[in-house]
């Protein structure tokens, strides 16, 4: 389908994204009145809609036109409208996102200051190409849009690392965050050294990379599953999988694939090259996500050994906590992630604190009768939010369960 330059829609953002910025206190207090709107007046192309993406929600475009695109899922011809916009909530802060983005973006005279050749928020482009933080500001993104009031769809986990932050340094340090700067500013923010900080920022943008793969292999398992009954689709929707397809076939994973020698272990053993296809990039997925499990391990019980661990074996000791740093832990304990079936001399600092919090948990419950602690503990973090709605992304949730389920096999 056609982009559609809309600009109803780019009018729309700029007044929407800057009049809930204006309202959010932590931004203004860091940023200033009017900061929104003068930035998106400087950083913002075009606005395109109605293009089709079975995956991709949005866009900004950072290297080039300073463009945001917002993609639609659904075969329709009709240009986006505002109503139409204002009531799905998926495509509300997916714009709201994008905006940020172009809030944040480096203009050129701020990439000679910086000594950088782009950048936005965190995240930077060094003159001889390498990039860091791109991680962290998908995070510290997704943490401003809730901060404005709007819902978080995207990068789940990495919004969750930004929480914690939140927790260890508090609520104007991590918006002072979008100011970027790694070597100086947030370096100086975290309590780190340059070193340690873009050793941090990395480690958190394998966390990134490991999901885009993942989700680009499951989407590939849908594709190729779906590439048996190709012949059941509507004319557009057969003009948007073979375009989806061939997309597929070009991209570097696809590519690693042919090369690869489990795939052509697989390829042997099956008399079905499609087959031996699902079959490895279902196996691509789990491994993937258990890299992208031990990366968070990691990254969370740096921020636990970093910013709570003394202050946590102080408490313990006494074996006394304030109210405050009682719900403090709490939420830090409601958002850090154990694993299962971990070997104990795997366990990181973060997860020994999970498990002993939950158990001084259980004993103040039980030993106080006055209310104080009585705040109902769950111990699962936040379920990921369903990123999709349509057709299509029901069938692909259908994908995802069955690789979960083989993967307990
Ligand atoms: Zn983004």
């Amino acid at each position: 389908m056609e982009r559609i330059e809309n600009t109803q829609i780019k009018r729309f953002l700029t007044e929407y994204v800057s009049t809930k910025l204006e309202n959010c206190r932590p931004f203004v207090q860091v940023f200033g009145k009017g900061f929104a709107k003068k930035r998106l007046e400087l950083n913002l192309g075009k606005v395109y809609t109605n293009v089709f993406d079975s995956i991709m929600v949005g866009t900004y475009n950072l290297f080039g036109d300073h463009s945001i695109t917002l993609y639609t899922s659904n075969h329709n011809e009709q240009p986006l409208t505002i109503e139409e916009l204002s009531k799905d909530s998926v495509k509300m802060s997916t714009m709201f996102h994008e905006a940020i983005h172009a809030i944040f973006r480096r203009t050129d005279k701020e990439c000679k200051k910086y000594r950088i050749q782009n950048g936005t928020g965190i995240l930077e482009t060094t003159k001889g190409g390498k990039e860091f933080g791109r991680g962290l500001n998908e995070g510290l993104t997704n943490w401003i849009c809730e901060k404005a009031g709007l819902d978080v769809i995207s990068y789940i986990k990495i919004t969750e690392l930004v929480r914690e932050l939140e927790l260890a340094i508090g609520t104007k340090n991590v918006m002072k965050l979008g100011k970027g700067n790694i070597s100086k500013n947030i370096a100086k923010i975290l309590n780190m050294s340059e070193l340690q900080c873009y050793a941090f920022l990395s480690k958190i943008d394998s966390i990134y990379i490991l999901q885009d793969k993942y989700y680009n292999e499951e989407n590939f398992v849908y594709l190729l599953s779906k590439y048996k009954n190709r012949d059941n689709l509507s004319e557009i929707e057969k003009r948007n999988f073979e375009d989806e397809f061939s997309d597929m076939e070009e991209h570097y994973l696809y590519q690693e694939m042919l090369q690869d020698e489990n795939y052509l272990f697989l390829k042997a053993q099956s008399d079905n090259e499609l087959d031996a296809k699902i079959s490895y990039f279902k196996e691509r997925v789990k491994i993937h996500k258990k890299r992208e499990e031990e990366a968070i391990a990691y990254v969370e019980s740096i921020i636990f050994d970093k910013y709570f661990k003394t202050e946590f074996e102080k408490y313990q000791k006494s074996n006394k906590f304030s109210q405050n740093k009682f719900v403090k832990f709490q939420k830090l304990a409601r958002l850090i992630t154990v694993r299962e079936n971990i070997r104990s001399s795997e366990e990181t600092s973060s997860e020994r604190f999970k498990r002993n919090f939950t158990r001084i948990y259980e004993k103040s419950d039980k030993s106080d009768s006055t209310g104080n602690f009585r705040i109902s503990y769950a111990c699962n973090y936040l379920p990921v939010q369903d990123l999709y709605q349509s057709d299509n992304r029901t069938q692909r949730n259908k994908v995802k369960e069955d690789i979960e389920i083989r993967e307990e096999l």
